[in-house]
């Protein structure tokens, strides 16, 4: 592209909160053939609530300090979901021993002596702890397109917390717009696959890559690239910047973590969805400018 038509392409993008970082990430735009899109903080808020609360052989009150307590000390979005929900029903503080986190996993610790696995099937399957009898009310969970937290306590499961967490208002109108643009869309997420289905259903997405650890986001990426195709990826999450590194062009969400938007080629100030189109409009503005 001619230096002007650049510079046009830049402020365009500027006017809109779109960032992009050089004039390699304002041509790539242009050539955008797939858009990979992380699920949580991305499509949805990334402000997770806890909705159900399910027990099994054990008082509600005690499972949510043994659990929150463990996740006091996780990072973890869906952690701080389950303290703020335990601390909203005026629960005590109790402390955790031994904390281990298990990326992609889940996190366990000691409280009070007694061993708390809180997290995922699969973290569940490498403890070799059995789900039980609320294997059917997880599943139920997840055809609502909420999580399952799992929650064990001495090596058998102890109960589920379902947490929601909304898709941004624009996210369906995004996915819409880029299916206008000729662009495939998918969505790429470490969360269950039922889980994820009925939110990229809800959201007209068809393609879901779930279930992918950490840090096997990019090698999800470098498969979609294999036949040359040009993909994007947008997250906003620590976990996404290996992913945003390994696409041809990486879309860092504003609201996300300085990992994230220090390895992208292209910001979203306003952290809206819709100006992932927008971004590849101006893209293709752009390079006809200089044809
Ligand atoms: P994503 O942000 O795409 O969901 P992560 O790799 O961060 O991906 O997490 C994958 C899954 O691991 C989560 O959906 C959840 O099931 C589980 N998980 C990870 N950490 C925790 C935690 N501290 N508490 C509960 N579940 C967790
Ligand atoms: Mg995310």
């Amino acid at each position: 592209a001619t230096p002007t038509a650049i510079m046009v392409g830049t402020g365009l993008g500027a006017k809109r909160g779109v960032l992009f970082k050089n004039a390699m990430a304002l041509e790539t735009s242009a050539r955008v053939q797939t858009v990979v899109m992380d699920k949580t903080g991305t499509l949805t808020k990334g402000e997770p609530e806890v909705t159900d609360v399910v027990t099994d052989g054990l008082e509600e009150t005690e499972l949510l300090r043994l659990v929150s307590a463990v996740e006091r000390e996780s990072e973890h979005p869906l952690a701080q979901a389950i303290v703020a929900y335990a601390a909203g029903r005026g629960l005590d503080a109790v402390r955790a021993e031994r904390f281990e986190n298990v990326p992609g996993h889940g996190a366990i610790a000691e409280v009070g002596g007694r061993r708390v696995l809180v997290g995922n099937r699969r973290l569940l399957e490498r403890e070799g702890v059995d789900l039980g009898p609320l294997a059917a009310r997880r599943d139920e969970l997840a055809a609502t397109g909420r999580t399952a937290v799992i929650a064990a306590i001495d090596g058998r499961a102890a109960a589920l917390i379902g947490v929601a967490d909304a898709p941004r208002e624009t996210s369906e109108a995004a996915v819409a717009a880029l299916h206008d643009l000729g662009v495939q869309v998918v969505m790429l997420t470490g969360d269950n696959r039922a889980t994820a289905e009925r939110i990229a259903a809800r959201l007209g997405i068809d393609t879901v890559i779930a279930e992918v650890l950490p840090g096997d986001k990019a090698a999800k990426i470098a498969e979609l690239q294999r036949d040359g195709r040009k993909v994007a990826m947008v997250g906003d999450g620590v976990n996404d910047a290996p992913a945003l590194a390994q696409a041809d062009l990486g879309i860092a969400i504003g609201a996300g973590t300085d990992v994230a938007i220090e390895t992208a080629d292209v910001v979203l100030m306003r952290s809206d969805p819709l100006d992932v189109p927008t971004a590849l409009r101006v893209g293709r503005g752009t390079l006809r400018k200089m044809r």
